[in-house]
């Protein structure tokens, strides 16, 4: 899921990434996280987002730990046989 990120091509389409920050969500055994204003790269043209493996540890620390977490949100679940049946 991290992917590392050497320098600012895109390893998906060779295309320019630019730094920006954005929400990412990650599994931690089955535990969801939801991370806010992740500073990130993301691909102007096919939208791959690369996270540095900096980051990538500070949010596993994170998941790890739970020392900053600020606030629970509550998500809806569904199964999609559910909504076929
Ligand atoms: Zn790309």
């Amino acid at each position: 899921m991290f992917d590392e990120l050497t320098d600012s091509e895109c390893a998906e389409c060779g295309g320019v990434t630019q730094p920006q920050r954005m929400s990412l969500d990650e599994w931690w055994g089955d535990a969801l996280f939801l991370f806010e204003n992740v500073p990130v790269r993301a691909c102007r043209d096919c939208g791959e987002v690369y996270v540095s493996s900096e980051v990538a540890k500070q949010l596993e620390t994170e998941m790890r730990t739970k020392s900053h977490c600020t606030r629970r949100v509550s998500i809806p679940v569904v199964a999609y046989e559910e909504m076929a049946a």
